[in-house]
């Protein structure tokens, strides 16, 4: 198993060299594009996938772990749902334990207006059939043992479940190649080859790969990769600090949050923790031209974000980061291979602190572990799983908003069928790309 969080230290898994053709190509070796891979591969569909750097290293495996389908938008939910069944039968197919377990996800209210909250998603739950229930102050504080205080109640829900990303994502990748789908790492895709209103094929910095359909699944890259061929998304990208303690006694085998706190059980004993809804980002030319679309988030959440001026160098909104390029010369992509966003460390301690105020019968237990994130997030805070209609043959799945990890195989699932021109069984017309430009007002989906 390579260290982690995983960088371009780590030996690559899949050398490839690519093919010289590929029916599909898939940008991106995150959760979404090794999902899809391995639903087109299931059905003998000639499928390569590139990754610039290693499959599964920028948010697929620094995420928290949860798979929940509470708190989800109300149109992600159906797809969530299935794709909780989709991560038990690929667990069982991977043959590899990667911590899958219904442990239940819980939200914390310290507020009467946090329980009112939780009354809309009950409403929701309830179309679906959800187990989601509403807990008062006693119930959470036996759900939770050890808090040092005491909540005003909690939504649970107790067939929600969790997984180690940084086992599950690279087992997905093996299963996806054993079914026959070809990974390569360390291949950027630079640029597509468009002829007549249609995708030819994909220049990477290997070569050139004939394809009459790609899949853009590059997270927080996507927004970049496209807008040189005239596909502008307003995706941007915010940092999150995360942290992993040595292996202590359980307060709760879930994920749980408040405003505060949210930390989550692991495989080995430990919890992974984060602290609750504040992010970094870093402001460059996209975070301006995309302002007003991200107006109605900031309204709804003015502290939950902060700002530092400078994207930092290579990163996708960097000032200095090309925005064009040739398909023999080097792209953005590969100067980049891993985007891996050092942990902040005055977070690293006030997470530290708020876990342990929390759970003060743990004040010995250390932090073994801190690494940042870039989280790739929409206006709305919904992802964009679209066939791009100006360009044939070019879908783009991206933009989960800091939730694409549970959701991840429902989407891989949905966006091979919509390659092979399949009925998705879903209706993703709130997924659309024309939604923020056909004049639609951004509807917000839940925060993080
Ligand atoms: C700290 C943190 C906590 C989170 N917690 C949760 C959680 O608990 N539950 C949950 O559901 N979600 C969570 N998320 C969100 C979740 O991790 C993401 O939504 C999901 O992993 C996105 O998957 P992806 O495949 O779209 O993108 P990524 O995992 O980012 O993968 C995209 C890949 O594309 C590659 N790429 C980009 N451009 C190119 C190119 N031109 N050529 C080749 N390769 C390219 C990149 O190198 C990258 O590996 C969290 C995210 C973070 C950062």
């Amino acid at each position: 198993m390579p260290t982690f969080p995983f960088t371009e230290a780590d030996p690559i898994q899949y050398p490839g060299p690519p093919p010289n053709a590929s029916e599909v190509v898939i940008v991106g070796g995150g959760i979404i594009g090794v999902t899809t891979a391995l639903f087109l591969a299931a059905r003998n569909i000639p499928v390569t996938l590139l990754e610039k750097g290693r499959v599964a290293a920028e948010q697929s495996s620094r995420n928290w772990g949860w798979i929940r389908k509470q708190g989800r938008d109300a149109d992600e939910l159906p797809i969530v749902i299935e794709a909780s069944r989709l991560w038990r039968q690929l667990a069982e197919e991977c043959g590899e334990d990667i911590g899958l377990n219904q442990t239940g996800v819980t939200y914390l209210a310290n507020a009467d207006k946090d329980m009112a909250k939780f009354e809309e998603f009950m409403r929701i739950a309830a179309i679906h059939e959800l187990d989601t229930r509403l807990l008062d102050a006693d119930e959470t504080a036996k759900l939770i043992s050890g808090m040092s205080r005491r909540f005003k109640g909690a939504m649970t829900t107790p067939s929600d479940m969790r997984a180690e990303p940084w086992l599950a994502v690279p087992a997905l990748a093996r299963l996806a190649v054993r079914k026959g789908a070809r990974i390569v790492e360390n291949c950027a895709a630079r640029t597509l080859e468009l002829s007549a209103g249609r995708v030819k094929g994909v220049w990477t910095e290997a070569g050139y790969i004939g394809a009459s359909t790609v899949l853009v699944a590059g997270g927080a890259w996507s927004s970049l990769f496209l807008r040189r061929h005239g596909v502008a998304i307003p995706q941007l990208s915010v940092r999150v600090t995360t942290a992993a303690t040595e292996p202590m006694p359980e307060v709760y085998s879930g994920a749980a949050a408040d405003d505060h706190i949210a930390f989550r059980r692991r495989q080995d004993g430990g919890y992974t923790l984060a602290a609750g809804g504040s992010h970094l980002l870093y402001l460059g030319p996209d975070a301006f031209r995309h302002a007003t679309q991200y107006l109605p988030a900031l309204r709804d959440n003015p502290f939950g974000t902060r700002y530092f001026p400078f994207a930092p160098s290579g990163y996708p909104d960097g000032w200095s980061t090309p925005r064009d390029w040739a398909p023999d010369s080097a792209s953005p992509f590969e100067r980049m291979r891993v985007l891996n966003p050092a942990s902040e460390p005055a977070k690293l301690r006030s997470i530290e602190r708020n876990f342990k105020q929390l759970f003060p019968r743990f004040e010995t237990v250390r932090l073994k572990a801190g690494w940042g994130g870039m989280i790739d997030a929409m206006p709305d805070v919904v992802p964009v799983v679209d066939r791009v209609q100006a360009v044939g043959g070019l879908f783009v799945a991206t933009g989960m908003s800091g939730h694409g990890f549970g959701i991840g195989p429902g989407i891989g699932r949905v966006v091979s069928d919509m390659i092979q021109g399949n009925e998705t069984g879903h209706d993703l017309s709130r997924f659309r790309l024309s939604r923020f430009y056909d004049g639609s007002p951004v509807r917000l989906g839940p925060a993080l």
